[in-house]
């Protein structure tokens, strides 16, 4: 058939990869007015006197001019907070996501493919699709415990060039035991990115560790400290691994105002500090609530998240339910299996907190 007599969706079923057509668009659910309890954000904005300095910050920008390749500005502050040993080195990303990406591209084509667990962040899946490597995964145990004879039996099977495990995990808060991921990395037949994007929240980190494995390199980013809207990630790991993904990220991925604005908020990082610690103790406010009600399997979290099952009402329903009372959280339900009947919570400010429980309660048909 001549292309030529196409129509446009002719065109698009002949040239679009049928694996790219089969994707559902990652969904953003609309939240204008809302109390917004789904995307694992920070509540809180700067001190005002802060936000002025900013503003004084950004007035002389040049914005005709390209950014800093090399990200300088954030690059020797963040070297020295995390005390970068001299051969190890930092690969910035438009976001964590983008590191992700720059990882699979990297490794594509070698007829491996990525391992991960499941339920577990869903861009590791999605990206392996857009790059065409073969995605495996791995279930985690009902408790959302790592299986780990599972896991061991699985790398061997398929042999993955890349292996994530988000520590802590998401969508379940939890972390995997530290001797868990440990051998995990000891026994993985390729690069294993442990991805601690909730890291400001939870108790142990691997980037220590990454000076005795030759096959580790650790993910963070700003995006859950309250920067969301910055879209800076990266990743740190041994020299020579570093200069071939740097090979890929393009030139001048980190916008000027994000340079600018991560690099002024790591010079006031005690207000970061300030604020992670208040998550922390709205969170063990918001799991001794949720626990005492009846109606909730509250799971343990180590992020600024929570999430639950309901035990005999629906999870669908009370949704719903929050969503028409002006509060969103994320559904995890309809992703099944593991997570039936599962609600995920951001830790929000206190007041925001204090409304969710009201109307979580309430919705319950019971007192927290
Ligand atoms: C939120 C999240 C990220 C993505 O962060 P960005 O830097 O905003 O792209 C990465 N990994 C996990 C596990 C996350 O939950």
């Amino acid at each position: 058939m001549n292309p030529q007599t196409f129509s446009v969706d002719g065109w698009v079923e002949h040239l679009i990869r049928p694996e790219i057509r089969q994707i559902n668009a990652y969904h953003v659910q609309p939240a204008q007015n809302m109390i917004k309890l789904d995307a694992m954000e920070n509540p809180y904005v700067w001190p005002e006197s802060m936000q002025q300095a900013w503003l004084a910050r950004i007035s002389d920008l040049a914005f005709n001019r390209y950014p800093d390749p090399n990200v300088s500005m954030i690059r020797q502050p963040l070297s020295a907070l995390l005390d970068l040993p001299a051969d190890q080195q930092i690969v910035f990303g438009n976001g964590s996501d983008e590191l992700i990406q720059i990882l699979m591209m990297a490794m594509s084509g070698t007829n491996r493919g990525v391992m991960s667990v499941s339920p577990t962040f869903v861009m590791y899946d999605m990206i392996a699709r857009f790059v065409g490597m073969p995605y495996h995964a791995v279930a985690l145990n009902q408790d959302f415990t790592l299986n780990l004879a599972a896991f061991i039996e699985a790398m061997q099977t398929h042999q993955p060039a890349l292996i994530f495990i988000a520590y802590p995990n998401n969508p379940t808060g939890n972390a995997f035991t530290r001797q868990q991921v440990e051998q995990i990395i000891e026994s993985a037949p390729g690069l294993v990115v442990v991805d601690e994007a909730y890291n400001a929240f939870a108790e142990d980190s691997f980037i220590e560790d990454i000076a005795r494995y030759s096959n580790l390199v650790v993910m963070r980013t700003f995006s859950k400290v309250g920067l969301a809207g910055f879209r800076l990630g990266y990743m740190v790991g041994h020299q020579s691994w570093m200069t071939e993904f740097d090979k890929i990220r393009l030139p001048y991925n980190i916008n000027s105002a994000t340079q600018q604005g991560v690099a002024f908020a790591l010079e006031h990082y005690p207000v970061l500090v300030e604020q992670a610690v208040a998550i922390k103790q709205q969170r063990q406010m918001m799991v001794a609530r949720l626990s005492s009600l009846d109606e909730c399997e509250v799971y343990p979290s180590q992020a600024n998240f929570i999430t639950l099952r309901l035990k005999s009402q629906s999870a669908d329903q009370v949704f719903t339910g929050l969503k028409q009372a002006g509060i969103l959280i994320k559904n995890l339900s309809p992703n099944g299996g593991l997570l039936a009947n599962c609600l995920r919570i951001t830790v929000g400010s206190e007041e925001e907190n204090q409304q969710f429980l009201a109307v979580f309660s309430q919705l319950l048909g019971e007192s927290s």
